[in-house]
């Protein structure tokens, strides 16, 4: 995540063309974190120390923003069928932003950008422990011991898919419908909705409420605002 060619990011440094970068590589006087790299494919990540002629590359400022993505939106900073992405509901920044994770394309609820390697590897890392939020409105009302088996886990594709809390937030028996909250810690592909389904239950609809201990508070959704440097580190 984040990464991006050695000589794309020389370029854009404005040090130089990225045809001169790539020569300077070749001819072995670009350094990355001490090493030559003569690789041109080589990929670099923002908290890289990168050294172009014995020059050390101003390194980026990090900054950390909460978006509430809307539904219809992709986690990725661009689309190859024009799809609206994540980093176009943030103000134009220079930085090489990237989503924390994923969110599906309708999933909506709060999602992380940043240009902070080293935030978004400890933000991911299961130990972190991090509670995720998830509200999923279903078709069907799940029985306790179906809500049970999500906290003591089911199995998908070979996964097994654990919550760390789970609560029947209503149920509607006349339409057959229902709404549940489930706290993840993990963060697998889809694994929301494939829990649900593993239960023989539909999501139509999924929000993530929080992430850790933010919230949706004073965001509507397509709206960002950036993290403060107290909230950042207590994410850490
Ligand atoms: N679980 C899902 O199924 N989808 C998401 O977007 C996030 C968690």
């Amino acid at each position: 995540e984040g990464k991006e060619r050695l000589q794309k990011v020389i370029a854009n440094s404005g040090v130089t063309s990225r045809r001169k970068a790539e020569t300077l590589i070749v001819e072995g006087k670009v350094q990355v974190n001490g090493k030559t790299v003569k690789e041109l494919g080589t990929k670099v990540s923002p908290n890289d120390e990168i050294v172009v002629e014995g020059v050390p590359l101003e390194k980026e400022e990090p900054v950390h923003y909460l978006l509430y993505k809307p539904r219809g939106v992709i986690s990725s900073v661009k689309d190859d069928k024009g799809r609206k992405v994540v980093t176009d509901f943030l103000p134009e920044v220079e930085e090489r932003i990237y989503p924390v994770g994923r969110l599906d394309y309708d999933t909506s609820g709060l999602i992380v950008l940043t240009n902070d390697g080293d935030f978004a590897q400890s933000l991911m890392h299961p130990k972190h422990e991090l509670d995720k939020v998830y509200v999923a409105k279903l078709k069907g009302i799940p029985s306790k011991e179906q809500l049970r088996q999500l906290t003591k886990g089911v199995y998908s594709d070979g996964d097994k898919l654990k919550a760390i809390r789970q609560k029947l937030l209503s149920a509607d028996r006349q339409k057959g419908t229902s709404i549940v909250e489930l706290v993840l810690h993990e963060g697998k592909n889809r694994q929301v909705r494939r829990m649900f389904e593993a239960l023989g239950f539909k999501v139509d609809k999924l929000k993530r409420e929080q992430y850790g201990f933010l919230t949706t508070e004073g965001l509507q959704p397509g709206e960002a605002r950036k993290l403060t440097p107290y909230e950042v580190k207590r994410l850490r």
